[in-house]
């Protein structure tokens, strides 16, 4: 068994998307282990995106990622974390295919609905970081 983060971003909210995207994940399966709803400060935001801060994108991202509640999943199953990954799809919006959140409801880069661990390693800090 694997655990992974998954955080549903503002515009998952703004756009009434959250139980469609839950319900991806439990029809595939996956486990809610923990779940709730909250905001990010901003010191949150840049520490969880600390690895792009030399971005042109960075500020943009913290603000929009700050700009109103997200939900937040800690999702159990084999393999959960690549498994979660693929059901994303891909982060550049051109390269995210019909069938994964990203592709059928996402028509930005930035403003991407989802987020996801993407190794082992982050998923122990990010599971810490926001269900610790
Ligand atoms: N992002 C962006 N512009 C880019 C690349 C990424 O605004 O050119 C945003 C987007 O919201 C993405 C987040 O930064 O989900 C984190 O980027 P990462 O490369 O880690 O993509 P992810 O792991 O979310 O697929
Ligand atoms: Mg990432």
């Amino acid at each position: 068994m694997e655990q992974t983060l998954v955080i549903i971003k503002p515009d998952g909210l703004r756009r009434k998307l959250v139980g469609r995207i839950i319900q991806r994940f439990e029809e595939k399966n996956l486990t809610i282990r923990e779940m709730y709803q909250g905001v990010m400060t901003e010191e949150i935001a840049q520490e969880h995106y600390a690895h792009l801060k030399d971005k042109p994108f960075f500020a943009n991202l913290v603000a929009y990622m700050t700009s109103g509640p997200v939900v937040f999943l800690l999702l159990e199953g084999p393999d959960a974390i690549l498994l979660v990954r693929q059901m994303l799809g891909a982060t550049n919006v051109l390269h995210a295919v019909p069938g994964t959140i990203r592709g059928d409801f996402a028509c930005s880069t930035t403003e991407n609905l989802v987020h996801a661990s993407d190794c082992q390693e982050n998923a122990a800090i990010e599971i810490q970081r926001f269900f610790g």
